[in-house]
């Protein structure tokens, strides 16, 4: 069989794409290997979202370049959003990757594949991103442990946030029919998934370009399937409706876990960045979510120093921080990105004041996120098993209910023997920044 080396970079959604590209190529007699130097052809799927990943997706190609040297035989292939967003001017900077692809065209990439070889193939493929869109018939090769998947329900973003090229790299938004996410869906837990989360770049938006609605999904997810762990992931803040969250309280299939990006609180901020809310609607959608799910995980994303925001605005983010009292908190300091209307605002916020603004809110959320785990010890916690510990072999490592994969904390298990892939209870014995300790108790 031949051979290819994948590198996936950026985010879940792009980790779908890769794995629908393996899929394909898989079927089209292609075998995937470890190691690029075993490999004919080097395929980087990349994010292009924001500079440091547009850099990262650089590095990466002229890593896998030099194992071509010498080897024209060897083919690197480029796609995924850094060529979205950059295409032709990509030809003149990499002249060591030898086709481009574009989004749209990711599932024509057997065929492209085979022209390479043929040397037909032109060296840029690039459509506008508008039209395609990912469907449960495509073959896919999950590179997630059995037990845990991805579902990507949407692709594409109608919101305008000025600081954000999602809209320009992906589209317009566009929701997979029900009856196809039922058909992934099921066949993914007869393959074991046990934990399926959706993802979307704004997962309230589906179905508003089809007459149906994520809670309508919902409902028939949890008719259709019995995925025990359904968990939902990139909620727009003005978008999270009463009838998501009821639903939500009275299914523990649902996790009481939501990841619901503010980007900030102060509302001229939010203003300025195009989000259709405020610091109100925010203080309102947090207490309507406590008082409807109380036990309910709460994740979010936070941006320092977009352009205009004042000592005053960083300071109401710390107090909303203190009164909301959230679990999960990513924050990131503000950057230009070119193309985007905010890289054009005024006044921007120096680095070192970004800088000092970043410290301070991770500063201030490290205690809140210690102690939100605290008042679960003593608890008993359901936990999906990962798989011995990457710390140490004496452990086990799993995640509960509200600690979702690859990017919040974990619990350790030092008690009790378990598979990966199987749900225990788990009494927690110690809280520690963000990860959990304890035993199995059943
Ligand atoms: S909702 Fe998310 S993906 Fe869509 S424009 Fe705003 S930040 Fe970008």
């Amino acid at each position: 069989m031949k051979k290819l080396h994948l590198t996936s970079l950026g985010c879940a959604k792009n980790l779908v794409d890769s794995e629908l590209m393996l899929g394909a190529l898989e079927l089209g007699g292609w075998q995937a290997v470890e190691d690029p130097a075993e490999a004919e052809l080097l395929l980087v799927n990349t994010c292009g979202f924001i500079r440091p990943a547009a850099e990262e997706a650089v590095d990466e190609i002229l890593d896998l370049a030099e194992y071509k040297e010498g080897d024209p035989t060897k083919k690197l292939v480029v796609t995924g959003c850094f060529v979205q967003r950059y295409g032709k001017d990509l030809q003149d900077a990499l002249p060591e990757v030898d086709l481009f692809v574009g989004i749209d065209d990711q599932q024509r990439l057997l065929e492209l594949i085979s022209q390479l070889a043929d040397g037909k193939a032109e060296r840029l493929i690039l459509s506008q991103p508008s039209c395609s869109l990912i469907s449960s018939a495509q073959p896919r090769r999950l590179s997630t442990p059995p037990f845990r998947s991805w579902l990507k329900i949407t692709e594409g973003c109608d919101n305008r946030c000025a600081y954000c090229m999602i809209p320009a790299i992906r589209g317009k938004l566009r929701s997979r029919p029900a009856s196809d996410l039922i058909i992934e869906a099921r066949a993914l837990e007869q393959g074991g998934v046990k934990e399926l989360s959706l993802i979307a770049q704004d997962l309230t938006a589906y179905g508003s370009d089809l007459g149906g609605s994520l809670a309508s999904l919902l409902r028939q997810l949890l008719a259709e399937t019995s995925i025990p762990w359904l968990r939902l992931l990139y909620l727009y803040p003005a978008s999270v409706t009463d009838e998501l969250l009821e639903l939500m309280a009275g299914q523990p299939r649902l996790l009481p876990y939501l990841d619901i990006p503010f980007q900030h609180v102060s509302s001229n901020v939010l203003r300025r960045m195009g989000r259709r809310y405020g610091r109100q609607d925010l203080d309102r959608l947090v207490s309507r979510i406590r008082s409807l799910i109380p036990d309910c995980a709460l994740r979010t994303t936070l941006m320092v120093g977009f352009p205009g925001e004042t000592e005053e605005d960083a300071d109401e983010l710390l107090d909303c921080l203190q009164r909301w009292q959230l679990d999960h908190v990513g924050v990131f300091p503000y950057e230009d990105e070119e193309g985007a209307p905010a890289a054009e605002f005024q006044p921007k916020v120096p680095d070192e004041v970004k800088q000092e603004r970043f410290a301070r809110v991770m500063e201030a959320q490290a205690a809140i996120s210690q102690q939100r785990l605290r008042r679960l010890v003593g608890r008993e916690e359901e936990v999906l098993v990962e798989g011995l510990s990457q710390e140490t072999d004496l452990l086990l490592e799993g995640r509960a209910r509200f600690q979702a994969p690859d990017i919040d904390g974990c619990v350790y298990i030092n008690e009790g023997e378990a598979s990966p892939g199987e749900l225990v209870k788990v009494r927690i014995a110690e809280a520690h920044v963000y990860d959990l300790v304890g035993g199995i108790i059943s």
